[in-house]
């Protein structure tokens, strides 16, 4: 842990806002090294012992996690070569630095995951994680029942192998198609892909939930955080 303000320590550990933190202090509900604080400026490190109304302040190094409602445009990587925005600097400030879990290409909309803890996020990319991602898909074209269902071995397309797929057909809207489709991988612009070798062109993509996790009503923009004990059921 680098040197921090008490009141910041607080707030990352997930416990409440910085600010809430700073009212808790006034408050004498929280003790360093034995003594009771009296000013938020204190500044502590890995080696103090922080108590919260007597409890110890849950390692700052448990992993946190939250849901993200990816808005399309963004690109899902911290530093972009060609200057285009990016998701993590588009985060409510109120996050301390995360990763996310896989990624959404730029015109992709919906669920994200965000984690503090970089080898949770890999673990939980990995297919053998067995976790399935849907995806709401509108695309332009024409689609049988039958060309999807012949998709739930799977296909292999130039020579990649993608699968097994959930398909179905929602609703046909004009020209377009909106699909529910359910992957238990996430393979690089593997719905786009999958799209094209049935003759159809994405013209949108949302993700509507990760494994356990669902987009719900989550406003687009923002970010919701797992609660502890959600996290230690799932996990
Ligand atoms: N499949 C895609 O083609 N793009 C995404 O962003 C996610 C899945």
């Amino acid at each position: 842990l680098e040197p921090m303000r008490i009141a910041k320590a607080i707030a990352h550990a997930g416990l409440c806002s910085r600010r809430d933190a700073e009212k808790w202090i006034e408050a004498g509900r929280v003790c360093v090294n034995g003594t009771v604080l009296t000013t938020p400026a204190h500044v502590v490190s890995g080696e103090d012992t922080i108590l919260v109304d007597g409890d110890p302040l849950p390692s700052l190094h448990a992993p946190r996690l939250w849901r993200y409602n990816k808005p399309k445009g963004l690109v899902t990587s911290h530093k972009d070569p060609e200057g285009r925005p990016t998701v993590f600097a588009n985060l409510p400030d109120t996050l301390p630095r995360v990763v996310s879990v896989g990624r959404l290409d730029i015109n992709t909309e919906g669920l994200l995951l965000l984690t503090t803890d970089g080898n949770l996020a890999r673990h939980l990319e990995l297919p053998s994680t067995g976790w399935v991602r849907r995806y709401r898909v509108r695309a332009h074209g024409q689609v049988s029942q039958r060309a999807l269902d012949a998709l739930k071995d799977g296909v292999t397309i130039d020579g990649i192998r993608y699968g097994p797929i959930d398909a179905k057909i929602e609703r046909t809207q004009g020209s377009n198609v909106w699909l529910l489709i359910g992957l238990r991988e996430g393979k690089n612009r593997e719905v786009k892909r999958i799209a094209a070798h049935l003759g159809l062109t994405v013209t949108r993509l949302i993700r509507t939930s990760f494994g356990p996790f669902s987009l719900g009503d989550l406003p687009s923009g923002t970010v919701d955080e797992v609660k502890r004990k959600v996290i230690a059921d799932q996990l």
